[in-house]
């Protein structure tokens, strides 16, 4: 069977109401940052988008002290129900502005438009729906009668996700009553700068929440900052490795999110057309810039042969190229250095003597694209195995006994998810329960859900975002 000819459907780029200028946003207000301003790109061209204001070390200091003023003047003082009407009021103004923010986040990330039109903003106005129900309830929420917050959250956020990660940071931070200064990625500024518009457009108080675009130096005088009480952090292992340090011995609570290499385990009696479906997803959504992404798949042998046979069929079917048509289903790897990384690490798969198949798709010869790629016979010992590639690669391993199965899916730093595919529910809650990973899905891969805590074990972090479990990261308890 042949694969259809689309025509292509661009989504207007005019909806992102690009600016030429962007500008932190302190103390409810936007100024000139006193850093070097970035250039921020559209990684599916290499054409500039805006010029972006960043944060100096000196601007970090006034954003905290407005963020303290906020937090000791109004909003540490206002009433849950009262803070919850301006989480409801942002949730509602995410879903009104949706169509820019989508369009927006997928000029600055590269990301195809159907992920930030149906996955990121959608997902994002729900982390703020989900937290404004808590606002007035936190007395409830298994902490004791009166539960306070911890006062000032800096948070440092990546470029896989950028409005979806700001709503897992700032939505919980101010439900339970903390002020917030967060540090979006360099190469994803523009959407967090068009939520501090939404923060004015709210009329949340001054201070409560402040944005700081800058290089990774900004991201760690904030965490070194001595009046911030909280950091959240997603994004590298060695980043998360060097915040730890910064924060031991303080009085600052510390939540990481980091890298994995998760396991997507297929056993013999699975479904494999849903399978199949399901291992697609798990890789190659957001060209594999997925932290919990099922970068390592796990076949039992019997079923390998099939499985990679209906796999490379189906990735031969997706399409890559303008992030910006609706058909795309894989678009801009987000940066010329992330490209490099994943050549590099593909480069390694050969050399250690994996076999590799690339989709024949037709890539364009402008940006910075990938074409989907599986890697079989691969061995525990490889590169691309071990290591997070973070790009829409995957690494084929096989095994005989379901003990194989989850010594193999443990044999890594890493512990953020997982996937098992069966048709049993008793091998599916027996390889649950082995498997250290913070979220294990069973015949489906990378859903979420803001009343679903998700967080690692190991080097892939520690502390929940999301859920009841959530809010104790934002909580004193
Ligand atoms: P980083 O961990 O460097 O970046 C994450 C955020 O931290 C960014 O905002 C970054 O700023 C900031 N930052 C960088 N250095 C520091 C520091 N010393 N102190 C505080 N904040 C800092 O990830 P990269 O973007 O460099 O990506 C590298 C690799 O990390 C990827 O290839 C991927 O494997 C992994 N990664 C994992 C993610 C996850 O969700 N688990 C997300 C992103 C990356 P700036 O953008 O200016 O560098």
């Amino acid at each position: 069977m042949g694969i259809f000819d689309y025509a292509p459907a661009p989504e207007s780029r005019a909806l992102a109401n690009l600016k030429e200028h962007y500008k932190p946003f302190i103390n409810g207000q936007f100024v000139d940052g006193s850093g070097e301003p970035l250039k921020t790109i559209n990684p599916a061209t290499e054409e500039t988008l805006a010029e972006v204001g960043t944060a100096s070390v000196s601007d970090v200091d006034t954003a905290v002290k407005a963020a303290r003023k906020a937090y000791t003047s109004v909003w540490s003082k206002m009433p849950g129900a009262e803070r919850a009407k301006y989480l409801f009021r942002i949730a509602r103004l995410i879903q009104e502005r949706s169509r820019e923010l989508a369009v927006l986040e997928t000029l600055d990330n590269g990301k195809p438009i159907k992920e930030s039109r149906d996955s990121d903003v959608p997902t994002a106005a729900a982390h703020f729906f989900y937290h404004a129900g808590w606002a007035d309830k936190l007395g409830y929420a298994g902490y004791g009668p009166d539960p306070k917050p911890l006062g000032v959250a800096g948070q440092v956020i990546p470029w896989n996700f950028p409005l979806l990660m700001l709503a897992w940071k700032i939505a919980p931070a101010l439900a339970t009553g903390n002020t917030v200064v967060l540090k979006p990625a360099e190469t994803t500024p523009l959407t967090a700068l068009v939520f501090a518009e939404i923060c004015q457009q709210a009329e949340l108080p001054p201070g409560v929440v402040n944005i700081l675009p800058g290089a990774g130096d900004i991201g760690a005088s904030l965490v070194a900052h001595p009046d911030v009480d909280k950091i959240a952090f997603t994004g590298s292992t060695e980043v998360g490795k060097l915040i730890q340090r910064t924060v031991a011995g303080t009085r600052k609570k510390l939540t990481l999110e980091l890298g994995g290499k998760a396991a997507n385990i297929v056993f013999d009696d699975a479904p494999l057309d849903q399978a199949v479906e399901g291992i697609v997803n798990g890789i190659f959504f957001n060209q594999g810039h997925v932290c919990c992404a099922g970068s390592r798949l796990l076949v039992q042998e019997s079923v390998a042969g099939e499985v990679l046979e209906k796999l490379r069929y189906r990735v031969s079917t997706l399409r890559v190229g303008d992030p910006l048509d609706k058909n795309t289903d894989l678009g801009a790897i987000n940066s010329a250095e992330q490209l490099a990384k994943i050549r590099g690490l593909v480069e390694s798969g050969d050399a250690e003597g994996a076999q590799r198949w690339t989709s024949p798709c037709p890539v364009p010869d402008r940006g910075f694209f990938f074409a989907p790629t599986v890697f079989s016979e691969v061995h525990q010992s490889m590169r691309i195995a071990r290591e997070e590639i973070f790009g829409p690669v995957l690494s084929v391993l096989t095994f005989r006994t379901p003990d194989e199965a989850v010594a193999k899916a443990n044999n890594t730093p890493y512990g953020l998810s997982a996937g098992i595919w069966s048709e049993k529910g008793s091998r599916i809650l027996w390889t649950a329960n082995q498997l250290r990973a913070g979220v294990v899905w069973a015949n489906t891969f990378n859903r979420f859900d803001p009343a679903a805590p998700f967080g690692g074990y190991q080097e892939s972090g520690f502390g929940r975002e999301g859920g009841r479990t959530g809010l104790e990261g934002y909580l004193d308890v």
